[in-house]
């Protein structure tokens, strides 16, 4: 099928993986030619350190909301440099902070969640754990978003800015935050407080791993990054019956499918065609045998935009159609279908102009600026937007560090082979370069962002 980073990956041992965070010998360990990086002098030791706690997240991952241990270990890891630790904010959420004289004040964010994924990528250290969820069924769990890596930059980046505390003033918040991938983890970290019980941040920066991007290199989009998310149930109700007498019924699943088409027009004839928008019938579910009409159909939407003029025209042209669909069906005026917007709706995440292109000139310097890539948004959600919707709306941009072993990405762009996106049980990044990159990055930003006066 598929010769995947996971190839060349799975001829890591956990010793051959040491050495590959070595500078000198990433090119024998990784047995492909990473991008060229700057010399990492006196970083060994630190390298190997993150590794190692990059292998603990990695082996140790947690569902959303459930991940107690990986709070722990955040905690004491930035405790252990220096850093003031408040642990359960807003559930499993960390913060810590480090007060350094009079200045601006940063918060960086690294997410902890992993995902009911059964790991797959063939490596010496897979995760092989299980967890049950919360329908109560065993699923096997996995850092199939990279917050492993998330994690491990967030204390790689503590660790090296306590160390050069001269070059820098003012206060650094770093959150480790729960549950990004239910989005809920961002909100209950603001309701408990993060502005107001800890110091408001001036700028808040975050990273996310790239599944498509080499590792090396980071990459940015200026304004739109991410897209708005939406989760709606739609249950549309019928009157059951035989299936050899349709005429004494109303067939919900007839009314479904003209649901599922109509839907479609509202994307492709409502909204301006130069705005993104997506609908996504992901889950439908109706009747139990074939000669059985059904008494409803249960259905679950995704719905994403950019601006919240789309989504507002979304959500109501979905209401409209599916009670229209049932009206135009004779649907009596009390079995109308249901119709319900979760309430756990995601905001865009909009990367701030001048924060941006301000970082990408500092990435440039840090790591090259040929290492440093514009890219496109995509219609994926990150909770990370609610960090600046905030009255006076923060300052805030979240940045992709490519993952991909840059061997593996030659050949993608020569189409040879398909990259594993994120959330697929092969997503293998290649931890040294891509946790070096991730931690000199933040570290430049931090740098950058908190100057000495
Ligand atoms: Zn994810
Ligand atoms: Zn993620």
């Amino acid at each position: 099928m598929l010769a995947r980073n996971e190839k060349t990956s799975s001829q890591f041992t956990a010793r051959g993986l040491i050495a590959a965070l070595l500078p000198l010998a990433v090119g024998a360990a990784l047995a492909a030619k990473p991008l060229p990086v700057q010399a990492d002098d006196g970083m060994t030791q630190e390298a190997r350190y993150l590794e190692k706690l990059y292998l603990y997240f990695h082996q140790n991952p947690e569902l959303s909301f459930r991940e107690t241990e990986s709070a722990k270990r955040v905690a004491k890891e930035l405790k252990a440099v220096g850093y003031e630790v408040s642990t359960g904010v807003g559930g499993n959420g960390v913060v810590a902070v480090l007060k350094n004289g009079s200045g601006p004040t940063l918060l960086l964010r690294a997410d902890m969640d992993a995902l009911p994924v059964v790991e797959n990528t063939g490596l010496p250290y897979a995760s092989k754990v299980t967890s049950k969820n919360d329908a109560g069924q065993t699923v096997g769990v996995m850092h199939a978003c990279g917050h492993d890596i998330h994690m491990t930059a967030l204390v790689g980046a503590a660790r090296e800015l306590k160390a050069r505390q001269k070059e820098w003033q003012g206060t650094l918040v770093l959150v480790g935050q729960p549950a990004e991938e239910v989005s809920g983890g961002a909100r209950a970290m603001l309701k408990a407080g993060l502005y107001d019980k800890f110091p408001k941040p001036d700028y808040a920066v975050a990273l996310h791993t790239s599944a498509s991007h080499p590792a090396g290199s980071v990459a940015y989009s200026i304004g739109p990054a991410l897209a708005s998310v939406d989760n709606v149930d739609i249950t549309i109700r019928g009157v059951g019956g035989h299936g050899a007498y349709p005429h004494k019924t109303k067939d919900p699943i007839v009314l479904a499918a003209q649901v599922v088409l109509a839907l479609q027009t509202i994307v492709s004839r409502e909204i301006d065609p130069r705005e993104p928008a997506v609908i996504t019938v992901g889950s439908i579910h109706g009747g139990a045998k074939a000669n059985i009409i059904s008494e409803e159909v249960k259905m679950a939407l995704t719905v994403r935009s950019y601006s919240p003029t789309v989504r507002e025209l979304m959500l109501k042209s979905i209401e409209r159609i599916v009670t229209g669909t049932a009206l135009a069906a004779g649907m009596p005026a009390d079995a109308m279908p249901d119709v319900r917007v979760r309430d756990e709706y995601t905001p865009s995440t909009w990367n701030e102009p001048k924060l941006t292109e301000h970082l990408v000139a500092v990435f440039g310097k840090a790591l090259g600026a040929d290492h440093v890539l514009a890219t496109e948004p995509v219609m994926a959600g990150e909770d990370f937007s609610m960090y600046g919707q905030t009255a006076d709306k923060i300052p805030s941009t979240i940045f992709w560090v490519g993952g991909v072993d840059p061997m593996v990405y030659e050949k993608s762009l020569r189409g040879e082979v398909t990259l594993p996106a994120l959330h697929s049980p092969e997503f293998a990044p290649v931890p040294a370069p891509t946790l070096r990159t991730g931690v000199k990055a933040l570290v430049a930003a931090a740098l950058d962002l908190l100057p000495v006066k």
